[in-house]
């Protein structure tokens, strides 16, 4: 989708701090940090959110939360964990309609969210 913003990041028409990227997915920081880490893993193909993901999307899902252990660990947090979040749609708090996983760490976080 070219008015897509994360298909943007994805194909690097837009700047982004880039932390891993394969032939299916993008990590990269979020823009408005919402812990001492907090990086996003998307993937490269459009899906609008998480509702919308079909069987042979399984391995690329995979992928998505591999990744994301991993760099969470790199980033310093697998001692005292991380938090591993997807938006979706109005009731999730989604605002970027192309799915993506965050990951927060490096600072205590509670539940439930407000
Ligand atoms: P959502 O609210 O959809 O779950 O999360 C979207 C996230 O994308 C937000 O945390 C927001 O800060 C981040 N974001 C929005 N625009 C950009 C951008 O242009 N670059 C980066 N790196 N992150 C963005
Ligand atoms: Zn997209």
């Amino acid at each position: 989708m070219d008015s897509c913003l994360f298909c943007r990041i994805a194909n690097h028409e837009v700047p982004s701090d880039i932390l891993y990227e394969d032939d299916s997915i993008v990590a990269f920081r979020d823009i408005s940090p919402q812990a001492p880490v907090h990086f996003l893993v998307i993937p490269k193909k459009h899906i609008n959110n998480i509702m919308e993901i079909e069987e042979s999307d399984k391995e690329l899902l995979g992928n998505i939360l591999f990744n994301a252990q991993k760099i969470a660990k790199t980033e310093g947090c697998e001692e005292k964990g991380a938090r591993f979040v997807l938006n979706c749609k109005t009731d999730g708090g989604q605002t970027v309609g192309h799915l993506h996983l965050h990951v927060l760490g490096k600072r205590m976080l509670y539940w439930p969210p407000g």
